[in-house]
């Protein structure tokens, strides 16, 4: 027992307290700022791997970007990625970071459907489907609910089955195979569900945008409630991208 207390004494507290506020370390790629400094647009556009640069003005678009940090390496005076790990937003244009802009991310709460606020604000449980992802965006997925970051004493769960769910959460780049099962998932989901796009995979196809294999239309059928960046995205963005979708980032 005591060897027991000797080793909790020396870890410490595991848990994150604040995941709203907290220091990401080590590499980690957030929000992008783009300084309106000149640059050779033409460059970065053609170094990008998926397109996620356009210009007039020079913009990045994080449903697009992979944070390979290709960008920022090569025009270091002009992209710098930042810690930010606010990046889920509800209308897909709000992930275009345009050049001049600092300004942080923000889910429009006047465009969240109502029921899913009253609903859910407690208790959210959610059905990941993996619709042809790299197991990536799925690893950090689990680790949302690790000791560290804890999700669940937020109420977020994962469950086994769409019939038990209030949301969907969708990561890859939506293979032909997976057409069909996502719209089986999301039938059987009981109303009122949202749809959350986690990762840039599942938001704009990423590096697979352009792949025969991969079959969308899926996204233009239904309404999407909340798109989570990164590539994969962070645990503490998938996190509160939850808790602003439920108004619950707000101080009372
Ligand atoms: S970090 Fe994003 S915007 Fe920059 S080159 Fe990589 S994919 Fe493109």
């Amino acid at each position: 027992m005591l060897k027991e207390l000797k080793t909790v004494y020396h870890q410490g507290s595991q848990y994150i307290r604040d995941l709203r506020q907290t220091e990401v370390p080590g590499i980690f790629k957030g929000r992008p700022v783009i300084s309106s400094d000149a640059c050779d647009e033409a460059a970065l556009i053609e170094l990008c791997p998926t397109d996620a640069i356009t210009s007039s003005p020079l913009c990045i678009d994080l449903g697009k970007c992979i944070f390979c940090g290709a960008c920022a390496f090569h025009s270091p005076n002009k992209i710098k990625f930042t810690k930010d790990y606010h990046l889920s937003v509800n209308c897909r244009d709000a992930l275009i970071i345009k050049a001049g802009e600092d300004k942080p991310l923000q889910i429009e709460i006047s465009k969240v459907r109502p029921e899913i606020i009253s609903m859910f604000k407690g208790s959210f449980k959610l059905r990941q489907v993996s619709a042809g992802g790299d197991n990536s965006a799925e690893l950090e997925l689990n680790a949302s609910g690790n000791v560290q970051f804890d999700m669940g004493r937020l109420g977020f769960e994962f469950v086994a089955s769409p019939r038990h769910a209030d949301a969907l959460v969708i990561t890859g780049p939506i293979t032909e195979n997976m057409a069909e099962p996502l719209e089986t998932c999301l039938r059987d989901a009981p109303a009122p569900k949202a749809i959350i796009l986690c990762g840039t995979d599942a938001i704009s196809g990423g590096i697979l945008a352009n792949s025969p294999a991969l079959n969308r239309n899926f996204l233009e059928k239904h309404m999407v409630d909340l798109y989570i960046p990164g590539n994969p995205p962070h645990p503490l963005t998938f996190i509160n991208g939850l808790l602003s979708l439920l108004g619950r980032d707000r101080k009372k």
